[in-house]
């Protein structure tokens, strides 16, 4: 690949980086490629849609966002209608979901008199795009740059949709001396290159899959996710309220190599253009429940996506919509049902971990 006339600017950044200071993680890479303030995916491409790298949930349908909506809403409901709280989204986006969710929430004029909405961003260019997005909402969004801002003073009410899965992990390969890390360095041409750093884990650290496993499996570890999982249990076990947690993942911590590079709706080589492309990990749902739970707070699923949106209604909020409006109209809607919810589109891959304080049994988890 030497040569390549295209590579981008922040590949020539890490090159020169890694030559002066030596390899880095897979997290470091990860956190660079997505959030460097000059160069990170983040901060300069548009993802979404069509014209963007890929398309989320909310981007395919208004019936998603609605649905989160009309949960936050019962949920507050059921957790006694508190007089105020903090209704918070992580990673929103282009303001989608919550635009489509405060549509369904201004039914009820008490939850959005007791809400304070934040949007937890770190993207100046996608915070003005949501605030654009939710401009003729009935909620004013106030901006933060991690959940560790929001005052820890009220219940707390939260949704994210594709944000674990941009958040940096770490990658440890099992090598003939044990686990080590997985490192990226140069090769001989000067090109960015995998690598295996110092060892990082012990058999302590390993879930029971990991145990039998053979030299040059890959295990992953998400600690910022925890983190922020276990900051927000904490909130929630202490003052209230609940969180709603959807992405791609997995149901148990197993050994694989989840990293995947998107460009364009295509899935592109992982060291192939930092900054440019998408570059995501699967959510390890075992490790983010067992974050939650230490704090007190109890969680609910995983359940997948598809059983998810069905149990909340899904399929009469569809119809209602479609109701004598023309066949294309309701083709269409079929077809955005099908993918929000269909087990060969996102119904399946897609999985939904509910918390709550421990009191609570929200739908559609509680049936
Ligand atoms: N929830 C949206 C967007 C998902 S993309 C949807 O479903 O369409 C991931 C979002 O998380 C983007 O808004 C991105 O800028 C934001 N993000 C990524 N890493 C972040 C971090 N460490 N802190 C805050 N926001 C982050």
């Amino acid at each position: 690949m030497s040569g390549r006339k295209s590579e981008t600017r922040l590949a020539q950044r890490l090159k020169r980086r890694i030559a002066t200071d030596g390899p880095i993680s897979v997290a470091d890479f990860m956190s660079a490629c997505l959030s460097d303030p000059q160069d990170g995916y983040y901060m300069t491409a548009e993802p979404f849609g069509a014209g963007g790298d890929f398309v989320t949930a909310p981007e395919v349908s208004q019936l998603f966002g609605e649905m989160i909506g009309g949960w936050l809403v019962h949920v507050w409901h059921m957790a006694g209608r508190p007089a105020r709280f903090h209704l918070v989204e992580l990673g929103p986006g282009r303001g989608t979901l919550m635009a489509d969710a405060l549509r369904v929430a201004k039914l009820d004029s008490a939850f959005l008199g007791a809400a304070r909405l934040t949007l937890v961003e770190t993207s100046p260019r996608l915070r003005e795009k949501q605030a654009e997005t939710l401009a003729n909402s009935p909620l004013k969004p106030e901006f933060a740059a991690n959940p560790g801002e929001i005052p820890d003073d009220a219940p707390l009410f939260l949704v994210a949709n594709e944000f674990f899965d941009a958040l940096p992990i770490h990658q440890h390969v099992l090598t003939e001396g044990g686990w080590r890390e997985r490192m990226i360095g140069l090769d001989d041409a000067g090109e960015l290159c995998f690598g295996i750093g110092p060892a990082s884990l012990s058999e302590d650290d390993l879930p029971p899959t990991a145990r039998k496993a053979a030299p040059g499996a890959v295990l992953e570890t998400q600690p910022l996710a925890n983190a922020i999982a276990a900051s927000i249990g904490t909130r929630i076990a202490m003052r209230g309220g609940a969180a709603l947690v959807i992405d791609y993942g997995y149901a148990r911590s197993t050994p694989g190599d989840t990293l995947q590079a998107l460009y364009r709706h295509e899935f592109d080589p992982v060291l192939a253009r930092p900054g440019d492309a998408d570059l995501t990990a699967h959510v390890n749902f075992e490790a983010l429940g067992h974050a939650f739970r230490t704090t007190g707070a109890k969680i609910s699923g995983p359940m997948t996506q598809g059983e998810f949106l069905i149990g909340l209604g899904l399929l009469e909020r569809a119809g209602q919509l479609g109701s004598g409006k023309p066949a294309e109209v309701q083709e269409r809607i079929r077809a955005d049902v099908e993918r929000l919810a269909g087990p060969d589109a996102m119904g399946t891959l897609f999985k939904v971990l509910g918390v709550t304080k421990a009191d609570l049994a929200p739908p559609p988890f509680d049936t």
